[in-house]
């Protein structure tokens, strides 16, 4: 029997949190073991990060480029979050799903809302949800990526996005790491392995059903 499992259907996996609940951390694993995933990689407006790299992290753009790109449709979404603009480019979308791959979305409620609306058989919602405010201001502080004033910005913003958690498909707590990394990769490949998204099979079961015994 053949060993190809293609044509496949490809999983649109959205993980959001409140800043500091460790969605990128967990995100950048998930992409470390799995190579047929692949991160969409966000426009935004907000200053690079120390640390951070240009077209890794994300693609830093200007308010004038963000507009002409919002004017040539060319995000699948893309949203207001904490004073920026974010967005998620649509060609590499369309080009990973159109190659039978996944791809991985690290964006806000409003983003995974919008992409469950347009994608509403590809998309899996993940919400993230930290052990207690006080521990997600640790983390952004210990973090220290951000200035004082960014981070009580992102803690003010905090529980207008948790409010938001029961609209998701599935939801933990990002406690200790190494557990929370297990559920997410479960989450994925139970979505992975669904019977709608795997139609190599119907080809498969055909070949199978004419061997001869
Ligand atoms: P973090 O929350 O500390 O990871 O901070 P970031 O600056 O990386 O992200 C800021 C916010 O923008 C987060 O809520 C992200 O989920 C969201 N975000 C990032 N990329 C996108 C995107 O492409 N589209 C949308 N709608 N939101 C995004
Ligand atoms: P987000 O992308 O949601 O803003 P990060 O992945 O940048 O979050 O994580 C914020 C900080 O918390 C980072 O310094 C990260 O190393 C740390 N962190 C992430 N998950 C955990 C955890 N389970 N326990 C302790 N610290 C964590
Ligand atoms: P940060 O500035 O800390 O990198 O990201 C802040 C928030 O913006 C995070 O919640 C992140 O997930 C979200 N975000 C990043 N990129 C996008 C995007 O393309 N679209 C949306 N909607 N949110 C994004």
């Amino acid at each position: 029997m053949s060993n190809d499992r293609t044509p496949r259907r490809g999983v649109l996996l959205i993980v959001a949190s409140p800043s500091g609940a460790g969605k990128t951390s967990l995100c950048r694993r998930l992409m470390a073991d799995h190579g047929g995933l692949e991160l969409s990689i966000s426009m935004t407006t907000r200053a690079i990060r120390p640390g951070e790299v240009a077209d890794r992290d994300y693609h830093f753009v200007s308010d004038d480029e963000f507009q002409a790109l919002i004017d040539a449709d060319a995000f699948l979404e893309w949203a207001h979050v904490h004073g920026a603009r974010y967005g998620s480019p649509r060609a590499p979308i369309d080009k990973a799903l159109s190659e039978g791959r996944d791809v991985l979305f690290d964006i806000d409620w409003q983003g995974a809302r919008d992409v469950a609306t347009k994608c509403p058989d590809d998309a899996v919602r993940v919400f993230i949800l930290p052990p207690s405010l006080e521990e997600l201001r640790r983390r952004l502080v210990t973090r220290s990526q951000d200035a004082d004033a960014v981070i009580e910005r992102r803690i003010a913003n905090a529980k207008g996005e948790i409010q938001h958690c029961g609209e998701f498909d599935y939801v933990f707590v990002n406690d200790d790491f190494d557990r929370s990394y297990a559920e997410l990769a479960h989450i994925y490949h139970a979505e992975r392995s669904r019977r709608f998204r795997n139609t190599w099979v119907d080809a498969y079961r055909e070949t199978l059903l004419a061997e001869a015994v």
